[in-house]
């Protein structure tokens, strides 16, 4: 059984030698996996890890934490764009950009802005996006359910069953990581619940979110099997049926041939 990771970040400086750590996952128990981004230097180092293996696919973008922080915005979504616009590399998504409402210093204005000009990047590149949703989901939902043609992925689902309920309907997709293994978070298994077959994606969030009974430790895709397994008891469907279909979910919307 092979999982596939819709988000994962490699280029964290607490996997040192990452490029073994990633060959001996895809070369066991990973299908594949999306490296993201959070600024354009860490874009960049996620391409490059992505062109040296196989089964590995980038995402460039704009954190609204790492963005409130960097004084030329301007300079620093060019630099993602011209990233997106290299065919070699491997940039299948605009990620992860979103509203991070979780620390006192929060600007909203400036995050506001960066998480539209990205929808409006991926709107000109066709490609979807991964949305980062900390402690803002009434104003993410307020901007996506205005959205027609954008396609999205709300990462590390946290919010409601209802408001699952309410994304699934207008085509977005939902990623659950480890959070959906922890004993005091019965309300992401019910939003898991409400989320039709074919709009699931698992992923690790490594470094962090590491699943029960490995929280606290340093976390990569090998720990899936957990996550998968908690997905599988929600839906009523084996581990081997989760694993597959949340893998042939994420190839068709990160468009990955096979
Ligand atoms: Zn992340």
């Amino acid at each position: 059984m092979k999982f596939f990771d819709s988000h994962a970040h490699y280029y964290d400086e607490k996997f040192a030698g990452a490029d073994d750590i990633i060959s001996a996952l895809l070369s066991s128990t990973v299908s594949g996996m999306i490296n993201v981004g959070t600024d354009p230097d860490n874009s960049i180092t996620a391409s490059e890890q992505a062109k040296r293996h196989p089964g590995m696919f980038a995402a460039a973008g704009i954190h609204p934490t790492d963005g409130q922080n960097i004084a030329d915005i301007y300079a620093a979504l060019d630099r993602i764009s011209a990233l997106l616009a290299d065919p070699g590399s491997k940039c299948v998504a605009i990620g992860e950009i979103g509203l991070d409402y979780h620390y006192p210093d929060t600007d909203r204005k400036k995050q506001t802005e960066i998480f539209l000009a990205q929808i409006e990047m991926a709107k000109k590149t066709d490609l979807p996006v991964i949305i980062h949703d900390r402690d803002a989901h009434g104003d993410i939902f307020d901007i996506l359910v205005h959205e027609k043609e954008l396609r999205a992925v709300l990462h590390s689902f946290s919010g409601s069953a209802e408001s699952a309920k309410e994304y699934a309907r207008r085509g977005y997709m939902i990623s659950f990581s480890g959070t959906i293994t922890f004993k005091n978070a019965p309300r992401v298994r019910e939003a898991a619940e409400a989320v039709p077959m074919d709009q699931l994606l698992i992923e690790t969030d490594c470094p962090y979110l590491a699943p029960h009974p490995l929280r606290g430790t340093v976390n990569h895709s090998g720990n899936l099997v957990y996550t998968n397994r908690a997905l599988s008891l929600v839906k009523g469907i084996t581990e081997e049926e989760c694993a597959a279909l949340t893998e042939a979910n994420a190839k068709r919307f990160f468009g990955i041939d096979k």
